[in-house]
């Protein structure tokens, strides 16, 4: 096969003559392309790809786990291989902090009223003296 432009000889298969830069066999190169470009599969990097439901389910079964989980947390907060799987460590992050949160607020609450009740009864001793 020659060039249509140069005349110069080319293999076949080639996208662009050696010699002159041409198209070379545009019809060829323009079936190659799929009709619908949304019919085709786009190949996702492993860094970027979804993680299902259940890979959602099993990581928050696996945080969970003490200590073993705390560790596996820890890798995937700072680990890049797939940055769903570290999103979704950071986030669990926010979940333990809210928890940690609650927990702390419930624990004052409980000294709060604790207090309040030996108050009370040292208060009623009193009174129960002078009465
Ligand atoms: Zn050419």
């Amino acid at each position: 096969m020659n060039c249509p432009n140069c005349g110069a000889p080319v293999e076949t298969g080639e996208v662009f003559c050696k010699n002159c830069g041409a198209q070379l066999s545009s019809a060829a190169a323009k079936t190659t392309k799929p009709a619908n470009p949304a019919a085709v599969p786009v190949a996702i990097p492993s860094q970027y790809k979804p993680l299902g439901a259940w890979a959602y389910v099993g990581y928050s079964l696996l945080f969970s786990i003490p200590f073993v989980g705390l560790i596996c947390l820890l890798i995937f907060t700072f680990n890049d291989k797939n940055l769903n799987r570290r999103s979704y460590a950071r986030s669990y992050w926010c979940a333990l902090l809210l928890a940690l949160i609650i927990a702390i607020v419930l624990v004052v609450i409980g000294f709060a009223t604790n207090s309040m009740d030996e108050i009370m009864d040292v208060l009623n001793q009193i009174q129960a003296l002078y009465s």
